[in-house]
């Protein structure tokens, strides 16, 4: 009997007799050289290698040998009792797996690049060809992952913070937010089926300009079957000095073959990047347990070196150039060239209307969380509360388009979609709030919030919380003081209007008291009423202070400041334009979180998803009183398609769990800032409820003095790193985030690890 076990497998299973010497690379597999002249590898089955796995590789290599693609392929040798799999035990119990392969005779692709334009289409049109082939095989166990499945990339997004180099992290995070928000969102829609799942450049062997074998079928898994091309690109353009001219090479190779949709042609690029940051941060993983074990680095500084030049390219410019040598033409009609955009918009519109950050930005397209520049870069928005659901929510476009190809009226006829809206949005609020009007915006609605208190009490007067804005018309300015005291404000305006403080428990007369300082505040709002000659008609606020700078205003405060309001004789008007529709996440509506019923609520943004409409709802009794003989009509309110999308947005927000969601997400994202206050001193206060949340940045964390120009800075450099933010509250010193309500753990991560290192970054703007 042979001493050495492998040796001894060898000759009990095969009945062959020879040599062993161990291969490179990362797996247990040696070269047999047979007595009788022949060669072999022998893999060794590591724990891992569950028997299913070696069928699917056999499965795969047999399918690919019966397409005949003219390439050696690395055979299974069956046992001599006709098994895929020779077992051994061995003396002390241990029992080695192996299977026997046909030797593959050839030179790696790494051994010898650049690679020749020949090489390059040839390599196309064989993984072209192996595609095809592959989706023969069936097997149960192709559904499975693992640590390198393509399709799954983001789950190593989470490890980007073992990176030491912060412009390499930076690099990472560029790229997984490609993966995310361009190439994830397609999977759905892309052809799937098995692939080999690691076409590297060792496992490509090459005589001369064709390529002569594929090597190594144990990632074999199932995936969208671009990320079978996308693989190889990553590795196979590492060594070229124009690696977008190569993977034009292989594309158009491969699409003459088998033609790819304009889909998964957009998706290609962010792929091949992901493969490549997958990779390096696998290798920074591997450095941690074994650096010596040199197989596991061989494409790590190469692979950063693509990276870096990689992420300096845009989506589009990577697409047009990958698809040179197809018939597809991607981002084409990205519209008016930006600089251009922007001197024709002087032109025509009006010098009031604003433009985000120091740089504008054009967008083009919005998906879920993600909007889309004219480079094709995506940005994760966490600024836009009006596309709660998700920009372009399909569920929701859907409604609108059916419906507006159906009927669009208005509400002097009898129409179904407006009485079931009303119940399904009634059916959200408390019992008593349950007569609806339906009008175009959050301005509008005040509007008739602020007609129907003063119509109902007979009289005039409002108060408005200090820093608030409730809209654009005459009177909605006038109640406003965030612009009536702000840039082009001429101060209060009338003496119907009566400003009390914010109930802020970070600055204000009653910070830091917790629930005392609501009731002080709450009874500031009495005093003022005592203080003005004629008791107003209402007191209109938002639940949470938004454009006041996210300040949720503490327990006890609305009890008792309704309680004054309404022992004089007023009505007390919730906005719920921002906070509405479960974005504080424990409530439907931020005002239930402080147990008080508002006599009118007013709904705006998020209610149509994007779409133009808004509500006012009240009890009958008040509603009742208002109609007094004056018919009110909005043209367009409450019409037929509105109601359609209104009632979408609420399915939505259903079906998805989105309430949860923001419960979940917000949560987390602020026990994952809650360290940053810790690390970043210019951090004053982080406050919020679901995904209602504001950072309030300042010099000095005693005497609160803002930092604005700190703020802006930030905002402007998360942008350049693909998160939408802005500021807002009184000094422009808050950042705040509302995103559109899907946004996921992995959204806050990532935003909360840019937000550290740009805060590190912050020096005092010049
Ligand atoms: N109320 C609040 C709290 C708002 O934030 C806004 C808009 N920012 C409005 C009302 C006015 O809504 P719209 O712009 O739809 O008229």
């Amino acid at each position: 009997m042979t001493t050495n076990p492998i040796l001894h497998l060898l000759k009990n299973a095969y009945n062959i007799t020879g040599t062993l010497s161990r291969l490179a690379g990362e797996n247990q597999n040696y070269l047999v050289e047979s007595d009788e002249g022949m060669a072999y590898v022998l893999k060794l089955a590591g724990e891992e290698t569950g028997t299913s796995m070696i069928e699917i590789e056999h499965l795969a290599v047999e399918a690919l040998i019966d397409a005949e693609l003219g390439i050696m392929l690395p055979r299974i040798i069956p046992t001599k009792d006709k098994e895929i799999e020779a077992r051994l035990k061995t003396g002390d119990g241990t029992l080695i797996r192996g299977r026997l392969l046909t030797f593959v005779n050839g030179t790696a692709w790494c051994t010898d690049v650049p690679a020749s334009r020949q090489r390059l289409e040839h390599l196309g049109a064989v993984i072209a060809r192996m595609t095809m082939a592959m989706s023969a095989i069936v097997h149960p166990d192709t559904h499975r992952t693992h640590h390198w499945d393509l399709a799954c990339a983001d789950q190593h997004r989470p490890s980007i913070g073992i990176i030491q180099d912060p412009v390499r992290r930076q690099i990472l995070e560029k790229v997984f937010l490609w993966f995310e928000a361009i190439a994830k969102p397609k999977f759905a829609g892309l052809p799937r089926g098995p692939i080999h799942g690691d076409i590297n450049d060792d496992n490509v062997l090459i005589t001369g300009n064709q390529v002569a074998g594929i090597l190594d079928f144990g990632d074999c898994l199932d995936n969208p079957l671009v990320c079978e091309l996308a693989i190889a690109l990553a590795y196979h353009t590492l060594d070229e000095p124009d690696p977008l001219e190569a993977a034009a090479r292989v594309v158009g190779a491969y699409h003459r073959l088998r033609p790819l949709s304009p889909d998964e042609l957009t998706v290609l690029f962010p792929l091949m990047c992901a493969r490549l940051a997958v990779s390096v941060i696998i290798s920074a993983q591997r450095r941690a347990i074994d650096p010596d074990r040199g197989s596991w680095f061989v494409s790590e500084e190469r692979a950063w070196k693509k990276l870096a030049q990689f992420s300096e390219i845009t989506p589009a410019a990577a697409a047009r150039s990958i698809a040179e040598h197809t018939n597809l033409r991607p981002y084409e009609n990205q519209g008016t060239a930006m600089a251009v955009l922007a001197e024709k918009r002087k032109a025509c519109i009006s010098p009031s209307m604003g433009l985000s950050y120091k740089v504008p930005l054009k967008m083009v397209r919005g998906k879920g969380q993600f909007l889309y520049d004219s480079s094709g870069q995506p940005y994760l928005d966490l600024y836009n509360n009006v596309c709660h659901v998700g920009h372009c929510h399909p569920h929701v476009v859907a409604a609108g388009q059916k419906q507006m190809a159906r009927l669009n009226t208005n509400t002097r006829y009898l129409y179904d979609g407006l009485t079931d809206y009303a119940g399904r949005l009634t059916a959200t609020l408390p019992g008593e709030l349950d007569t609806c009007f339906f009008v175009n915006s959050g301005s509008e609605a005040n509007e008739l919030a602020l007609r129907i208190a003063r119509t109902v009490t007979g009289r005039s007067g409002v108060l408005v919380v200090d820093n608030a804005y409730h809209g654009h018309t005459q009177a909605m300015i006038n109640i406003s003081p965030y612009k009536f005291m702000g840039k082009g404000g001429t101060g209060r305006p009338e003496d119907w209007v009566h400003v009390v403080p914010v109930a802020d428990g970070y600055r204000g007369a009653y910070k830091g008291q917790g629930k005392d300082a609501g009731k002080a505040y709450g009874d500031e709002v009495g005093s003022i009423i005592r203080k003005i000659p004629d008791p107003p008609a209402a007191f209109i606020t938002e639940s949470l202070l938004s454009c006041g700078g996210q300040v949720i205003p503490p327990d006890n405060y609305f009890k008792t400041a309704f309680d004054h309001v309404r022992g004089n004789g007023g009505l007390c008007i919730c906005d719920e334009v921002q906070t509405g529709f479960g974005r504080t996440g424990t409530h439907f509506w931020a005002f239930e979180r402080q147990g008080v019923v508002p006599d009118i609520v007013v709904m705006g943004k998020p209610i149509g998803n994007g779409h133009p409409m808004s509500a006012v709802v009240t009890s009958r009794k008040i509603a009742e009183s208002f109609a007094n003989g004056m018919e009110f009509f909005a043209t367009f309110g409450g019409n037929p398609v509105s109601c359609a999308i209104g009632m979408a947005v609420l399915e939505v927000i259903e079906q998805e769990g989105l309430q949860d969601n923001a419960r979940d997400v917000g949560s987390h994202m602020l026990e994952q800032l809650a360290p940053l206050k810790e690390r970043h001193p210019i951090i004053g206060d982080i406050r919020g409820t679901g995904l209602f949340i504001g950072i309030e940045l300042v010099l000095d964390r005693k005497s609160l003095l803002p930092a604005p120009k700190e703020a802006a800075w930030t905002v402007n450099r998360l942008k350049e790193q693909g998160i939408l933010l802005g500021t807002d509250g009184p000094f422009s010193n808050v950042i705040k985030i509302k995103p559109p309500m899907v946004i996921t753990r992995h959204d806050a991560q990532m935003f909360v690890r840019v937000l550290d290192q740009t805060l590190l970054e912050l020096k005092a703007p010049g």
